[in-house]
């Protein structure tokens, strides 16, 4: 077996599960990886010590050695600790990090990063713009957040909270998200609108949609037009060179939408964007935040970039 010199392990925490790799992070490929579900609600002890035993067997079984450990988590959370700031969708996790517990157990540096801020950093090393000092990561899957770089740097805010973009209000008074915002992007838009909207999963309206149904193609154009005026914003308020989209929901809205949600971000923006909006899908695929993770760990994004 090969063995890479700059291998660090990376982690991702979603509400569903969580995921681990081995990363070479010159190459930017994942040498190993595993899975384990999150189950939030059975203690975030319990989902420490899964996640620990998952890297553990990562690291065992391969013939590189890892310098660090960088873990990428839905949040909020504060960036500086890795401390959850009441992360709607791990219940019972405020307050908490990982960290320590993770550096004790592998005896390697951990950092720990919000996983949209992460996929952004991975775009901007390994994604279709690379060395980009201004991207926007926008994942629109269950809920909507982004990941912002702005001249050379990750944004993060006051409190870790920058980048909830799925809170622009774009339909005043229309659909609530779970944080009772009427009419925001993630209540107009994101997979648990569009099913809350249509009483029936996402993943079923896109599916009866292709197949002709008018009522389905009238939920995914409504959440395309929100989605464009939420684009939009995020061009006027940051000018970054691209916007890259992932997610379970923009990888549906691929083909045979896409120019329309092209057509109503350039309908909303600034004359400066018509005809040229720059928003296009991922290339990372689902690795993008533990890609992301594995460069937050070692600092090994551009010189600007990382943790501190
Ligand atoms: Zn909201």
């Amino acid at each position: 077996m090969n063995t890479v010199l700059n291998a660090v392990l990376a982690a991702d925490i979603g509400a569903t599960s969580m995921r681990a790799a081995l990363v070479d992070c010159d190459a930017g490929t994942l040498l190993a990886r595993a899975q384990a579900p999150t189950h939030p609600a059975e203690g975030f002890d319990a989902a420490t010590e899964r996640l620990g035993a998952l890297l553990e067997g990562i690291a065992s079984e391969s013939a590189s050695r890892p310098v660090a450990l960088g873990v990428s988590t839905a949040g909020p959370l504060d960036p500086r600790t890795g401390e959850y700031r009441h992360p709607p969708n791990l219940p019972g996790w405020h307050g908490r990090t990982m960290r320590d517990a993770l550096v004790a157990r592998l005896g390697l540096p951990v950092e720990v990063g919000h996983d949209a801020t992460l996929a952004a950093l991975a775009e901007t090393r390994f994604g279709a713009h690379r060395g980009a000092s201004d991207l926007v990561y926008l994942t629109v899957s269950t809920g909507i957040g982004a990941g912002i770089v702005a001249g050379g740097r990750a944004v993060t805010g006051s409190h870790g909270g920058a980048g909830e973009v799925g809170h622009l209000i774009v339909n005043p008074g229309g659909h609530a998200c779970g944080a009772g915002c009427e009419g925001c992007l993630e209540g107009q838009s994101s997979g648990s609108a569009i099913a809350a909207i249509a009483g029936a999963p996402a993943e079923e309206i896109f599916a009866r949609a292709e197949a002709g149904d008018a009522g389905a193609e009238r939920i995914i154009e409504d959440a395309v037009t929100y989605l464009g005026a939420g684009l939009a914003g995020v061009l006027a308020m940051l000018d970054p060179q691209v916007v890259v989209l992932g997610g379970g929901v923009a990888v549906g809205l691929e083909g045979r939408w896409w120019p329309s949600l092209l057509e109503q971000a350039g309908r909303f923006a600034l004359p400066r964007y018509e005809g040229n909006v720059p928003v296009e899908m991922t290339t990372l695929g689902d690795d993008a935040s533990l890609l992301g993770a594995a460069l937050w760990a070692t600092g090994g994004a551009m010189e600007a970039l990382g943790p501190h």
